[in-house]
């Protein structure tokens, strides 16, 4: 059995079970994104991690033509509203539009400095079935 993924950010990616890494509050009941020690909406420390949900719908996006290695331009980057409730930024693989279905992929971004795979996330279009 392979090992649970590394996350780049261990606030940003849950390992297991792999996702995005958010809180819930138990204040104001709201999510947010990334994991932190306070509700961004009422400041209270009522939060709870939780893996975000992992699909979304496309808010907005634009286009990246500069970046530092190791993301290869021009790729797409989007303005995503989870399921859950929250919304953020990311990369897309392929060319979603605003109103695409998406989901959030998991990704090897590089490798840290004993070689092992770090992992990042991006979007995909889903496809309707
Ligand atoms: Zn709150």
């Amino acid at each position: 059995m392979n090992p649970a993924p590394k996350p780049l950010r261990a606030d940003v990616l849950s390992a297991d079970p792999p996702g995005l890494k958010g809180i819930d509050c138990g204040q104001c009941h709201q999510r947010s994104f990334p994991a932190r020690q306070n509700c961004p909406f009422c400041g209270s420390d009522a939060v709870e991690d939780v893996v975000l949900s992992p699909r979304g719908t496309v808010a907005s996006w634009t286009v990246v033509h500069q970046a530092p290695p190791p993301l290869v331009t021009p790729y797409r980057l989007v303005t995503v509203d989870l399921e859950d409730g929250v919304r953020l930024l990311g990369a897309a693989a392929g060319a979603p539009q605003i109103d695409s279905a998406v989901e959030v992929e998991l990704f090897e971004m590089r490798t840290d400095h004993d070689g092992d795979p770090l992992w990042w996330y991006r979007f995909r279009e889903v496809t309707p079935a």
